[in-house]
Parts: structure tokens; sequence; C-alpha cells
């Protein structure tokens, strides 16, 4: 195939991302392969991030736990990527059916280098000097998403989600004109879909909402991927695979006029401590956490009367590889005797510019708790609400989150 070397070098690249349901059988795989071949006709070129078919990496994980109730995480690393090494080389070759050039690269062979965090590491650079070589050779390259190497050349996994962040990455390592994320829902909403039927499609959305509402458990992107758009100016657009009409766009600075409380969202299986060790014991739990590399859902450092609280999500204990149960009794052993209170439960969060700038919103986010009868989580002391940058978050009893999701999106974005 004769190629204009330098027409194909100067051509706008951009980069798209499709997850799990997007490539979840041989029809959806060709699908998204004539999707890509109709992209690149158009005279760009493409870099395509895929995640592993379908549920195929909670099968993996299943599959290792019932070899063992611990399974090691560098192993967990070598077994999950395998999962995005299927269906990186099943499009490559559903593309090349249709006579389009495509080559496919593993996280390590297109230059994704991390830190050494099995199971949850972390992007430090990315040097790309692969994919550029098959795009200058007119190739449309496709990259297995959640996954690169370490300094000592181990094979890495980025956390559960991570193709969105290795998306974003490759996006802004190659110059790319645009980062899409293609998946099952057609843009982000004021709270998850599946969940509050009146939800809206947000048209566009800042970083820093996005990130807030990701960390608050709204999982059409992963938090981590949108830090790293805003680090690197990156807008993201989110789409859904179908073909469907209708976008949300992420960028810097959106503007937000007139919109208060943007979105809702829950993040089932929280946990809540707070001690009373003092600044002492608060820098220790916050050595532990670094040490874990487990990101907490919120932090309060100790006050002048010496308590402090964390929250953790399950699901980021899991995405490094932890079992939770594990990671939260290593916790409780650390803060020992000071552990004033714990309480499990379902976080529920409101998110936007509102949260900081209207003092009223506090007193009508707990009277609507109030109000659909989940009350929050009972433990006499713990804290049951935090205000935390754009977001103000609840905890309510296990399986009760739903409920208080609905009744605060009514409340907060329906009927405002
Ligand atoms: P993929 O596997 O393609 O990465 P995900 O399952 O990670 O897709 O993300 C898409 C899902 O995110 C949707 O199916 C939807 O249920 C969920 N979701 C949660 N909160 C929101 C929100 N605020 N807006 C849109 N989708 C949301
Ligand atoms: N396959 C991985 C997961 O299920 C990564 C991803 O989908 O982004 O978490
Ligand atoms: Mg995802």
């Amino acid at each position: 195939m004769a190629q204009d070397t330098d027409a194909v070098a100067t051509r706008p690249v951009v980069v798209k991302k499709f997850g799990g349901s997007s490539v979840a059988d041989v029809a959806r795989i060709r699908a998204v392969a004539e999707h890509v071949v109709a992209d690149r006709a158009r005279g760009r070129g493409v870099v395509v991030v895929v995640s592993a078919m379908g549920k195929s990496t909670d099968q993996l994980v299943q599959l290792a736990h019932e070899v063992t109730e611990e399974p090691d995480p560098r192993e967990m690393d070598m077994l999950l990527t395998a999962g995005e090494r299927i269906s990186m080389s099943l499009l490559a070759i559903a593309i090349r059916a249709r006579g389009v050039p495509a080559t496919s690269l593993t996280g390590s062979q297109s230059g994704i280098l991390t830190n050494d965090f099995q199971g949850g590491a972390r992007i430090v650079e990315v040097r790309p000097y692969r994919v550029q070589d098959a795009l200058q050779q007119g190739h449309v390259v496709i990259v297995a998403g959640f996954q690169g190497v370490s300094y000592r050349r181990e094979v890495t996994t980025l956390g559960r989600g991570g193709s969105d962040t290795t998306a974003v990455a490759l996006a802004a390592a190659l110059g790319a004109e645009c980062c899409e994320i293609y998946s099952d829902v057609d843009g982000v909403y004021t709270a998850d879909p599946r969940q509050v039927v009146d939800a809206r499609r947000l048209a566009e959305l800042d970083h820093d909402e996005m990130i807030a509402m990701a960390r608050a458990g709204a999982k059409v992107l992963a938090e981590e991927a949108v830090a790293y758009a805003r680090m690197s100016g990156i807008a993201l657009f989110v789409r859904a695979s179908d073909g469907r009409p209708g976008e949300t766009m992420v960028r810097c600075h959106a503007p937000v006029a007139g919109r208060r409380i943007s979105a809702v969202a829950l993040r089932p299986d929280a946990l809540c401590w707070r001690h009373a060790g003092g600044a002492q014991l608060d820098a220790t739990l916050d050595a532990w956490l670094a040490d874990e590399g487990v990101a907490p859902l919120a932090r309060l450092g100790a006050g002048p009367d010496g308590q402090a609280v964390l929250w953790l999500a399950r699901d980021v204990a899991d995405g490094v590889s932890h079992g939770f149960e594990a990671l939260a009794a290593a916790g409780r052993a650390l803060i020992g005797d000071n552990l004033a209170s714990e309480s499990r439960g379902d976080l529920v969060s409101i998110v936007g510019p509102a949260v900081g700038s209207d003092a009223s919103v506090s007193a009508r986010f707990l009277a609507v708790m109030a109000e659909c009868a989940t009350g929050t989580s009972q433990s006499a002391d713990a804290p049951q609400w935090l205000s935390h940058g754009l977001t103000l978050s609840a905890l309510v009893p296990a399986g009760e989150g739903a409920a208080a999701v609905r009744a605060l999106h009514r409340h907060f974005v329906e009927e405002a």
C-alpha cells in the first residue's frame, strides 16, 4: 500500500476508546471496525484504545478467586491484561479484514510507563514511538487499555475502568486533536440513567465537576482519566458506540451558567472512619493510604479537637487488588484505640458549584434525606455528611442509596 508519507505524518490524530460493552461480542467488534474504517477515510490518523470484552475482566477476577482467596497481585496483573489483548487483536483482525492496515499493541509496546503499584499503577510517562511509527505507515493502531509496564519491566494494570486513562494519556502524548470515549451511554447525565429515569444529558461539563462526579460514583469516566485530561488540557467527548446522536464535552472551564447542582451520584459500599488520635495518627494514616495506593473518597484532616475523618470505597480498594475486608482490617488496626466510630453504607452525593457557594444547600440536602426516610447512617457520633470541594456527601444505610439519589435528583435537578 503506497503512502504519501509527508501527508500521513501531518495528519491530525484522534484517539477513540471503546469500553467493554462496545466490544462485548463479534458483532459489536465488527461494528467498531466499520466505525474506525469510516473515520480513517476522513483523513485522520486513528488510535483506538479498547477494554476487555464485556464482563471478561470480572470473570478473570472471579476465576483467580476460585483458585485462591488472595491471589498474588503480580500474577493478577498478568492475568487481567490478557483480557485487553484479546479485544485488541480481534479488532485489528476485523479492520484488516476490511482491507485497512491495522496493528495492535499492548500497553507495554505502546510505551505506557507506570510506577510499580501492581493492580493500581499510575502512568508516569508515555513514550509512544511504536504507535507513531505505525501511524506513519498509515496503520490504524489498536492499543490494549488498562495496562502498562513499570521501570522494572513488570506488567501493571491501572485500576478498574483504567482504559479511559490509557486513552487520555495517549491523546496527550500524541498531541491528538481530541479524545473520544465510547460506551453504552450517549454522554454524561445528571445521574446514572440506569437509576434515575429523568436524568438529563449534560452538553458540557468542567473537568473539575467530572472529577468530583467520578469520585462520587459516576463511573461513566474514570476519575484518574479526567484528572489526566485536566492536567494535559485535553477535551473529552463522551458518546454512545451504537451511533446514537448526542454527546457530552468535558473540558477546561466549561460554562455552567445557571447550573448550581450539576449531578447526583451513588457509590455503594463505602466505609467511614473517624479517629480521635490527632495530627500524628492522621499522618500515619495518610502514609498507610499512600503505601497501599488507595485514594480516599474524602478526607478531613485532624482539627484542633484531634478528630479526623476518612471515607473509603470498596471498589477503590478492590482496584488495587486488596480484599476490602483485609484493607479495612489493616486500617482499623492502625487506628487502634483511637477509632471513635466506624460506619458503612451507600455514599450519596450532590456535585456542583452551589455546594461551596450557597449556604442553604446543606440544610436542603439534609431535609431531602430526612424526607425520603433514609436518614443518614446511624452511628452515634460519626459525621453523617461531609462537604468537600464541589461535593456534598452522606452515608445512608446499605441498599437505601438508590432511593436517596432519586429524591436528591428530584429536588436539586428536576425541580431546580
Ligand atoms: P465502559 O465499560 O464502556 O467503560 P462504563 O460501564 O464504565 O462503560 O460506563 C458507562 C456506564 O456508566 C453507563 O452504563 C451508566 O450506567 C453509568 N453511569 C453512572 N453514572 C452516570 C452518569 N452520571 N452519566 C452517564 N452514565 C453514568
Ligand atoms: N477491563 C478493565 C475493567 O473492567 C478496564 C476497563 O474496562 O477500562 O476494569
Ligand atoms: Mg468505564
